[in-house]
C-alpha cells in the first residue's frame, strides 16, 4: 500500500494551479524577475516525515518568514522580558512596512518591519560573526542543511530600501535602537535574503510544531515557552492586516514572505510550507493562501476546532482476583487536563470498599506535567480512602521528573506480567 497523502497534496496543488491572480513584488527589483508559475507545497509531521510536491527543490528568499525565527533567537539569547522592553505583541492591523510605532513608542510586534528591524538588532553578534550570519546558522540547524544568502536579492533590496531605512532612522530617533540604523537595516535585509525551499521550511516548522524539539534528532533547539510565544505572535500578527481573515478561515499560526512563501504551524500536528510568487494586496501569496484554505478545511486543521480527546482516555476497566477486588484501569491516548479530569471522575466513583487499584499507563502516548500531577493527586486521595494503588508504566511514559516523590507507586513491569500473580490466586 502506498499512502495517499502525496496524491492528495498533488491534487491540492493542481486545483490551485489555474489561479493567475495577484502580482509579483516589484519594490525589490530582483523579486519582480521571479517565474510567476512556480508552485510548491511541503508538509511535515511531528515525527519528522516530509511530504512535498511541485517545485519543491526550487530555492527562494525567506523574506519575512525569517521574522518568527529571528524573534525566537532573540528570546533565546536575551529572555522574554528584555525582548518585550523593545518590541510589543499587539497586532497592528497595518501593512507590513508601515512607518509606525505603538502608543508606548515601541514597534507593535516583531512580525512587521519596524518590530523585525528592532529584533534584528537584538540578535547575538561578534566582531567576526554578524547578526545575519548568526541567524543563518540557526536556520540551517533548524532546516538540517547549510542555507546560503542570496547576494543578488540582497543587493537589489539594499538599493531600494528607502522605506526600511526610514523605519530604521525612526527607531533610532525614539531610542528603541542605539545602533547605526543603516547597519541594522542592511543586516535585516540580509536576514531576509536567506534561501530556502519549501522542504527546508517544512523541516523548520516541524521543530515549532514539535514544541521546540528537532523530530529527527530528538535535540531540543528551542524552549517550549519560546515556541509558544513565537506561535502566539504568528497567530495574531503573522499575516499583517489580513490576520483576522486568516484566523477565521485558515486558523493556523502562519507567516508569509514577500517572495511568495507562506509557512504555517499547527502545534502538535503539522508544519506546512507553500511557495508561489504572485501576491495579494496584503503581500501574501495568492495561491499560497488558497492552498492553506483548502488544507485547513479538507484536513480539519483549524486551531479552534479542537478534538474531544478526553472521551478516549479509558480503554477499559475490569476486576480480577479471587474476590474480584483488584480493579484494573487501562488508559490510552494523551493525559492532559481534560483527560485527567475525566479519569479522576471515574476514580471518584470507585466504591468505598478497600480495593487494589491498578492504573495501567502502557498505552498512553504522552503525559503532560499537569496530567502527571493530577494522576498522583488522585492516587494519593484513593490511598487516603484506604485503597491500595499501583501505577503500571512498562513503557516509561512518565518522565523521571514526573515520577519524583512517587517512585514506590510505579511498577515498570508489563501489565500482563504484573497481573499474573492475581490470576494464580483465583
Ligand atoms: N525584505 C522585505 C521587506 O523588508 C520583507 C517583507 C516581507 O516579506 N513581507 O520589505
Amino acid at each position: 500500500m502506498k499512502t495517499p497523502v502525496p496524491d492528495y497534496l498533488q491534487h491540492v496543488l493542481s486545483a490551485c494551479n489555474n489561479n493567475q491572480s495577484g502580482a509579483l513584488a516589484n519594490y525589490i527589483p530582483e523579486l519582480a524577475q521571479a517565474d510567476p508559475n512556480k508552485l510548491a507545497l511541503a508538509l511535515s509531521t511531528i515525527d519528522g516525515t516530509i511530504y512535498s510536491t511541485g517545485d519543491d527543490t526550487l530555492e527562494f528568499t525567506i523574506q519575512s518568514m525569517s521574522k518568527p525565527f529571528a524573534y525566537a533567537l532573540a528570546l533565546k539569547t536575551l529572555g522574554l522580558n528584555a525582548v518585550l522592553q523593545k518590541v510589543g505583541v499587539e497586532p497592528s492591523g497595518e501593512a507590513f512596512n508601515q512607518i509606525s510605532l505603538g502608543q508606548d513608542q515601541l514597534p507593535k510586534n516583531p512580525m512587521i518591519n519596524s518590530g523585525a528591524i528592532t529584533t534584528h538588532a537584538l540578535l547575538p553578534h561578534k566582531k567576526t560573526v554578524s547578526r545575519a550570519e548568526h541567524l543563518r546558522r540557526f536556520l540551517s540547524e533548524l532546516a538540517g542543511r547549510e542555507l546560503q544568502f542570496d547576494e543578488n536579492v540582497y543587493a537589489s533590496e539594499v538599493k531600494t530600501a528607502f522605506r526600511n531605512m526610514s523605519i530604521g532612522y525612526m527607531l533610532r530617533t525614539v531610542g528603541v535602537m542605539d545602533e547605526d540604523p543603516e547597519q541594522i537595516v542592511n543586516g535585516y535585509i540580509q536576514q531576509c535574503s536567506i534561501k530556502v525551499t519549501v522542504k527546508d521550511l517544512a523541516a523548520m516548522t516541524s521543530v515549532l510544531a514539535n514544541g521546540g524539539i528537532q523530530p529527527k534528532t530528538g535535540k531540543r533547539l528551542l524552549d517550549r515557552a519560546i515556541v509558544r510565544q513565537v506561535l502566539s505572535v504568528m497567530m495574531t500578527c503573522g499575516m499583517y492586516d489580513a490576520a483576522g481573515d486568516w484566523l477565521t478561515t485558515v486558523g493556523i499560526p502562519a507567516k508569509s514572505g514577500v517572495a511568495g512563501g507562506i509557512m504555517g504551524v499547527l502545534p502538535g500536528q503539522v508544519g506546512i510550507a507553500v511557495f508561489s510568487p504572485k501576491l495579494d494586496s496584503h503581500g501574501n501569496s495568492v495561491r499560497g493562501v488558497e492552498i492553506f484554505e483548502r488544507l485547513s478545511s479538507d484536513m480539519g486543521l483549524h486551531l479552534m476546532e479542537g478534538t474531544p480527546s478526553a472521551q478516549t482516555i479509558l480503554q477499559s476497566r475490569y476486576s480480577i482476583g479471587k474476590k474480584q477486588n483488584v480493579i484494573v484501569y487501562e488508559l490510552r491516548g494523551v493525559l492532559q487536563f481534560t483527560e485527567s479530569e475525566m479519569l479522576l471522575r471515574f476514580l471518584q466513583d470507585e466504591p468505598q470498599a478497600k480495593n487494589k487499584i491498578i492504573l495501567d499507563l502502557t498505552n498512553l502516548t504522552l503525559i503532560h506535567d499537569v496530567g502527571a500531577r493530577m494522576l498522583f493527586e488522585g492516587v494519593k486521595r484513593l490511598k487516603e480512602d484506604g485503597h491500595q494503588v499501583i501505577v503500571v508504566d512498562s513503557e516509561g511514559v512518565l518522565s523521571e521528573e514526573q515520577v519524583k516523590g512517587n517512585k514506590r507507586l510505579v511498577v515498570n513491569d508489563t501489565l500482563e506480567h504484573y497481573l499474573a500473580q492475581f490470576e494464580e490466586k483465583k
